[in-house]
């Protein structure tokens, strides 16, 4: 196993304090990590400020081949990185190598096709005897600091759209999730000329914070929590860095009368719970229209009760546990707090499974109310409510009255209905009878406290460059 840092093109342990990391399916520790010192930062960030002239020099078909070199070397080794990924965050082993590791591999490819077809305004002669141009150069040096939901992508997410635009990297994994990043590390270092991305692993508090408030650092990329992100604003703002954040989410799913019942059951059922709805974009807050509402309680209960979870042949599971004990209990006092109200029916799962590792059931919580807690605050685990609507404007209000803005989606047969209702929300994405589908074409990102700033698509490279203008005289 792949422990230590990518430093200026060469490895080396971490020699700050240990971080036990954990397989979540057994709380088991797989190792005992050292983080990064405050010295092993500041190389880091040396390292990538030295690598940033040359290699924000290298033309864009330069860059496109190198990470064309990297997609090809994660698939070549997809089982690896899918299994490694799978006991750092008790992913099922089917889902992170068939779902995650290809899409990972996507993203680099997108980004290396993208750079080399980006647009802009056409240069010319706007003052007479002037020529004016624009470009798009590098921001320079970005820190980039991962969550623990999905390490490896977020990890491409980050790097891809980066290292594409011609800036130099230093990337934060989670300190819950960094086996990862470590193992990519070095595919990186054989591909990327030295210090044009460094590896180091290490907790928030310490290492991301030296590293985000390091002068040497001109862009913060994180995803991550809300309250982490207004950290962040907080240190850019000492020395006006970009930033580009992508923090919670609190989904919306309105279901109308006319909508397909049995594709709503197993939409929510899969893109409710999948990597046990500890996802920003969970179908978690349903709204069902009163005609649907009492079937729809019904099959979904149904529908999720039959969740396969903690079985010993992990290739038969559908999801996993989430993160750590802190997680599942952050999930669980959720829960229970809903319970105390009389209005709310659990009707499936509501409590923790065994002793081993860190589940917990699969959970439909009914009557709901807007005003709850449940419905207004981010669980980020296997838990979805549902609340009656009477009308379309009560949805819409109910579903705009959120403080998250990422993503959201609408069931309807209408496709009048369906627009209509789209163009009213508040969302950075709204899906139609379906929910969480990704594609590396299309932004990702929020409105709101979701944050701003896309990943994925031309966006992504938007934001990761900066538009310059050069004028010449006649
Ligand atoms: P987190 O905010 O606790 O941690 C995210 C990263 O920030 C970690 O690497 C952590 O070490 C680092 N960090 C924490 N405090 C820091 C500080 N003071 N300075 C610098 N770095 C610091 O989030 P998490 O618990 O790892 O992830 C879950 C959260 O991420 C959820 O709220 C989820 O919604 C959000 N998320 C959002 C998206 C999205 O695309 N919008 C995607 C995935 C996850």
């Amino acid at each position: 196993m792949d422990t230590e840092f990518l430093i200026n093109g060469t490895f080396t342990g971490g020699t700050g304090a240990a971080e036990a990391i954990l397989n979540p399916r057994t709380g088991e520790t797989i190792l005992d990590l050292p983080e990064a010192s405050a010295d092993q930062v500041e190389a880091a960030v040396a390292a990538a400020n030295e690598a940033f002239d040359g290699w924000s020099r290298t033309t864009p078909a330069e860059r496109s081949t190198a990470l064309l070199r990297i997609a090809d070397r994660i698939e070549a080794d997809a089982e690896a990185f899918g299994a490694l990924e799978a006991q750092n965050c008790g992913k099922p082993i089917n889902a992170a190598i068939g779902d995650e590791v290809p899409a990972i591999v996507d993203t680099y490819r997108y980004f290396a096709g993208a750079v080399r077809n980006m647009h802009g305004p056409l240069a010319g002669e706007y003052m007479e005897g002037f020529t004016s141009m624009i470009r798009r150069d590098p921001v320079g040096v970005v820190a980039s600091v991962a969550p623990w939901n999905y390490p490896a992508m977020m990890m491409a997410w980050k790097l891809a759209p980066a290292l594409a635009g011609g800036n130099t990297v230093v990337f934060k994994p989670s300190e819950q999730t960094p086996l990862t990043a470590l193992k990519l590390a070095r595919i990186l270092a054989e591909e990327l000329p030295k210090g044009v991305v460094n590896v180091i692993t290490g907790r928030g508090e310490t290492v991301g914070n030296t590293l985000v408030t390091h002068p040497g650092i001109d862009m913060i990329s994180l995803t991550g929590d809300v309250a982490t992100g207004k950290k962040m604003l907080q240190a850019a703002a000492k020395s006006v860095k970009r930033t580009h954040l992508e923090l919670g989410g609190k989904a919306p799913v309105i279901v109308f009368d006319d909508a397909d019942l049995t594709e709503v059951v197993e939409g929510i059922r899969a893109f409710g719970y999948y990597n046990a709805g500890q996802d920003c974009t969970a179908a978690c807050r349903i709204y069902a229209s009163e005609k649907t509402y009492e079937n729809l309680v019904a099959d979904l209960t149904s529908a999720v009760s039959g969740i396969a979870y903690a079985q010993a042949d992990d290739t038969t599971n559908e999801i996993g546990p989430l993160i750590s004990a802190r997680q599942r209990d952050r999930v669980a006092s959720f829960v229970e707090r809903a319970r105390e109200l009389k209005h709310i029916e659990i009707t499936t799962g509501g409590r923790t499974h065994g002793d081993n590792g860190f589940y917990y059931t699969p959970t439909v919580i009914a009557g709901a109310r807007q005003e709850d807690e449940i419905v207004q605050r981010e669980v980020f685990g296997p838990v979805v409510s549902v609340t009656p609507f009477k009308e379309v404007d009560q949805a819409v209000q109910w579903a705009n009255d959120s403080d998250y803005g990422l993503a959201s989606s609408i069931w309807t047969r209408d496709i009048g209905r369906a627009m209509s209702t789209a163009a009213r929300l508040r969302y950075g994405c709204t899906w139609v009878n379906t929910h969480f589908m990704l594609v590396n074409e299309m932004p990702h990102g929020g409105l709101k406290s979701s944050g701003y700033g896309k990943d994925m698509s031309m966006y992504a490279l938007e934001d990761y460059t900066v538009v310059r203008h050069v004028m010449v005289k006649h």
